[in-house]
């Protein structure tokens, strides 16, 4: 069974459940892993390709805190 390559948890798949070029979530860290192979079971991580703005979005949020 293959592992991911960002936490190396053991991806729990099974070789005849998926295809290759088949995206799927890790698991563990909840990367996403792309199925590169069948045979052998290989994952490789998917590299997103978001263009960002040199500058980073401000990551704030707002949490409410609602106290009883
Ligand atoms: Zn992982």
């Amino acid at each position: 069974m293959p592992h991911c390559p960002e936490c190396d948890a053991t991806v729990d798949i099974e070789q005849d459940e998926v295809e290759e070029g088949q995206i799927l979530g890790c698991p563990e860290c909840g990367v996403d892993l792309e199925i590169i192979s069948t045979n052998p079971l290989e994952v490789e991580l998917v590299e997103e390709e978001e263009e960002l703005d040199e500058e980073e979005a401000d990551d704030e949020e707002e949490e409410d805190d609602e106290e009883e």
